[in-house]
């Protein structure tokens, strides 16, 4: 391998497309963000990657470095071979159909490789991340929605239809709270920022505590993940419920996934991760007292470590995960 070969990724996200190049080491040498204007539609979308690409590619031209493809992730199921969406992607309109892969190979005139968001995080965590050197990786990220991605024996776990590794959707109480993909009680309902948030709101509809009064300004207009993890920091005792409740929700799907693949590290990331406050400790715990016992034995779980760039980092690696 030339010295100059260096990784070009782009990861498409609800709010914001995510892109950079990264040497064989893992360092980001350039890395950039624009607005994904996801309700433009996809034809724009894809003038907006296309050109991206093109930027990434000059880029690494002015550079010296030498690119042999392109990666791109993107939300939903995406099957791999012609980088053709084929999950819903609720944040994306008309997303699903477009055939991601040929159209950018062909504009670009590279190799293009496109696979879900969520197996890309998987794919940096295992090579450069938090799981170097664990054969067993199961990683999931924590956002607007639950995402999941599986590495078994070392390679990427895609399933028999490009569907594996949706763990926002193991049904944790089948009475629960209706979830986006038309099923109730899945992990996503309880462990989204969006249901966390409504849980902490739901608690408070009484009035404020003091911890949250000071953080929030008095308005719980002004309540964000990041605020609700201040307030558990304090001390606050409804911050620390709705933090440990999440804990535990996220633990009883976890617990069914390690009894299942037996994995050798579980890697927590995304921005309810990165909330801090012992989540992931509280997680580990959780999961050590429900699992099965020789399944928890050596099992590891540890918060993400490539933070915001794990999704572009991920999908520059695809090249060599085919
Ligand atoms: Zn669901």
């Amino acid at each position: 391998m030339a010295d100059n070969l260096a990784y070009a990724g782009i990861d498409i996200g609800g709010t914001n497309i995510k892109f950079g190049l990264v040497d064989q080491k893992g360092k980001v040498l350039f890395k950039e963000q624009r607005p994904t204007m996801a309700d433009k539609g996809a034809e724009p979308l894809m003038h907006l990657v296309t050109n991206i690409g093109e930027s990434l590619l000059y880029h690494a031209a002015d550079e010296d470095l030498e690119i042999q493809w392109l990666g791109v992730g993107t939300p939903g199921a995406v099957e791999s071979k012609t980088g053709k969406v084929i999950g819903e992607s609720p944040n994306i309109e008309g997303w699903k159909g477009t055939v991601v892969g040929e159209i950018l190979q062909e504009r670009l005139n590279l190799p293009v490789y496109v696979d879900n968001d969520v197996n890309n995080v998987a794919l940096a965590e295992h090579r450069f991340g938090a799981a170097v050197g664990y054969d067993s990786v199961v990683c999931v990220a924590l956002g607007t929605g639950v995402g999941g991605g599986l590495i078994v024996n070392g390679k990427l776990w895609r399933g028999g239809n490009h569907s594996a590794g949706e763990i926002g959707h193991i049904v944790i109480n089948d009475e629960g709270p209706a979830c986006r993909c038309g099923s109730q009680g899945c992990l996503e309902a309880y462990c989204s920022s969006s249901a966390i948030m409504r849980r902490t709101r739901d608690k408070l509809a009484g009035g404020l505590t003091p911890a949250f009064e000071n953080v929030l300004d008095g308005s719980l207009d002004n309540l964000s993940i990041r605020k609700l993890f201040n307030a558990a920091r304090k001390g606050d005792e409804i911050a620390l419920e709705v933090v440990n409740e999440t804990a535990r929700y996220l633990a009883i799907g976890l617990a069914g996934v390690v009894n299942l693949l037996n994995p050798d590290i579980v890697i927590i990331g995304g921005g309810v991760a990165d909330g801090g406050g012992g989540f992931v400790d509280a997680v580990s715990a959780e999961i050590r007292k429900r699992a099965f016992g020789s399944a928890v034995e050596q099992l590891r779980v540890a918060r993400a470590s490539l933070g915001n760039n794990a999704g572009f980092i991920g999908a520059g690696l695809l090249g060599e995960a085919r």
